[in-house]
């Protein structure tokens, strides 16, 4: 590896010039807990940005997941569908509540999930006796799913839908934004998202009595009382006020990290679209993408080298870069559950590339990372 020449990271954080000044506030006042007006006004702002009506902070997205699955009633062995292609983090929370993930394949236009695996999935499950609680819908890499139709099929079967928005802020499906559609909506602000709070993550829904609950549930379900007093098993999951503040702060500068990402897209299309075999993750016509993390499948029999080729090329050059995600259904860890599907996520697993895509990646970066890409071509070429 050619440590000499400074690391380029896959998708790394971007302070902008607020977040310091909240923190800050949030230290003269001491405000240093689970609670406080940050939180508060995390979620007030948050709601007014994606216009969604009612929000809880959390620690994570994938406390957030969490949350929406024990406030849905989903127990043990019930049956929940969810995307095979995304990050574990999706389907953890499934399996903390000792029910069953049944997972979905992808479809080519979104990469997201493929409505009418989903509605062979439900038709199934339902003929086997076993009706799915919840299905959880997965925006990836910040392009919405096509959510019209996956909510008309949960409608007609009367399931409720959850939306993983964690790498989507910032991003819509029609006039909405994403995480808006379905019971719940979660989004993640970990250090690799679009905005990042270090950790955090935001539960958002228009059920009033639902977000009030999850308050309630992620500071340790205390009864009101002047003792401890406990009804419910509750968890540590509300957001620090401190976390809060950077939180705050990125919110502002979200439209311009979107624009940024967009940029860092179409440049990599520009320069690398036309060689033979490489195809970059469509955007649907219906939204708009956040392009948190540019994306594309490298064909090997067309273009003669396979994305491993570009990644250690890459990695040579100290610079990072991943495979799409592993679906699901074929992690050692979630092999055993049903899955639906035709090897969509499959393939893009086996072709797809995700390149450095930071908000803050340099003119001179962004260009070194194009570079290794067309050597790796051209000594193909030479061939
Ligand atoms: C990051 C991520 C999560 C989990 O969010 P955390 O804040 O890291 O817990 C869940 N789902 C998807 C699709 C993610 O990318």
């Amino acid at each position: 590896m050619n440590i000499n020449k400074k690391r380029i990271y896959l998708s790394p954080p971007h302070m902008g010039d607020k977040e310091f000044a909240f923190v800050t506030e949030a230290f003269k006042s001491n405000w240093i807990a689970p609670v406080g007006p940050h939180v508060d006004m995390f979620e007030k702002e948050f709601c007014k940005y994606i216009g969604a009506r009612y929000a809880a902070a959390v620690s994570s997205g994938s406390a957030a997941l969490h949350l929406a699955l024990i406030l849905l009633g989903i127990q043990s062995g019930d049956e929940v569908i969810c995307s095979t292609l995304t990050f574990a983090a999706t389907a953890n929370p499934i399996i903390y509540q000792n029910a069953i993930p049944v997972f979905v394949d992808s479809e080519l236009t979104t990469w997201n999930m493929d409505p009418s695996c989903l509605e062979e999935a439900i038709r199934d499950r339902v003929r086997k006796g076993k009706k799915p609680k919840a299905v959880i819908v997965v925006h990836l890499y910040g392009q919405s799913a096509d959510i019209d139709p996956i909510l008309d099929i949960c409608s007609q079967y009367d399931i409720l839908l959850i939306e993983d928005a964690a790498e989507s802020a910032g991003a819509y499906y029609k006039e909405k934004h994403t995480g808006t559609y379905g019971k719940f909506g979660i989004f993640s602000f970990n250090g690799n998202k679009i905005i990042t709070c270090s950790s955090g993550g935001m539960l958002v829904s228009d059920d009033d009595a639902l977000i009030q609950k999850a308050k309630f549930l992620s500071t340790q379900a205390r009864d009101p009382a002047p003792h401890y007093q406990h009804s419910h098993i509750g968890y540590n999951y509300r957001l620090s006020n401190i976390l809060a503040g950077i939180g705050r702060g990125q919110l502002y500068i979200l439209e311009e990290r979107v624009h940024a990402r967009r940029a860092n897209f179409d440049f990599y299309k520009k320069e690398l679209g036309g060689i033979p075999g490489i195809q970059f993750m469509p955007e649907a016509e219906f939204g708009k993408s956040n392009r948190w993390l540019t994306c594309l499948t490298i064909d090997p029999l067309k273009c003669g080298f396979t994305r491993e080729d570009v990644r250690l090329a890459l990695e040579a050059e100290n610079i990072e870069s991943r495979p799409v995600w592993k679906p699901l259904h074929l992690q050692p860890v979630f092999q055993e559950y049903p899955y639906y599907g035709s090897g969509v996520a499959e393939e893009l697993f086996d072709k797809g590339l995700c390149l450095p895509s930071g908000s803050n990646l340099s003119k001179e970066d962004i260009q070194r990372v194009v570079k290794v890409f067309i050597h790796v071509y051209q000594n193909i070429m030479k061939l």
